[in-house]
């Protein structure tokens, strides 16, 4: 077995949609970043790729490349889902927490869940999501932006 962890934090800015585990969400402002700015895929990714001792996202999917500016995360994150398979490994489970003041996201949980699960070709049943806010701390707490941790339990296939 292995475990790997991964933690991510876009800014929150107006002019863009608001992707979360691959799901759209309305609110008045989006994630930037080079990418659709999806921290929980993000946070997934680097988890699945710590458990690989695979490196990160940035050494995969730099920034830099052209080809990547406003892809959708998930297309990334089925890409590190595919060296896991090759890797002879598959999702044991994984667990995830959005840290989020607003939008509120527990309306959205289960749709995330779904297309995580999706993206990953992993049993439902082994992913899960959860939501909490800073409690008006921190950059987080200010709305700032919104982070993302992930940590997975990859085993043999
Ligand atoms: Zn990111």
């Amino acid at each position: 077995m292995r475990v790997g962890q991964g933690f991510d934090c876009h800014r929150l800015v107006p002019g863009r949609p608001l992707v979360l585990g691959g799901v759209t969400i309305p609110h008045e402002r989006g994630l930037e970043g080079h990418s659709d700015g999806d921290a929980l895929l993000h946070a997934v990714a680097d988890a699945l790729l710590g458990a690989l001792g695979d490196g990160d996202l940035g050494q995969h999917f730099g920034t830099q490349d052209p080809a990547l500016a406003g892809a959708a995360s998930g297309a990334l994150l089925r890409r590190v889902a595919e060296r896991v398979r090759v890797a002879g490994l598959r999702i044991g489970n994984l667990d995830a927490t959005v840290i989020a003041e607003a939008p509120r996201l527990a309306p959205h949980l289960e749709a995330m869940r779904a297309a995580l699960a999706e993206c990953l070709k992993a049993d439902p049943a082994r992913v899960n999501v959860k939501v909490t806010s800073s409690d008006g701390l921190g950059s987080v707490g200010r709305g700032e932006g919104i982070a993302a941790q992930a940590v997975v339990l990859l085993e043999d296939a």
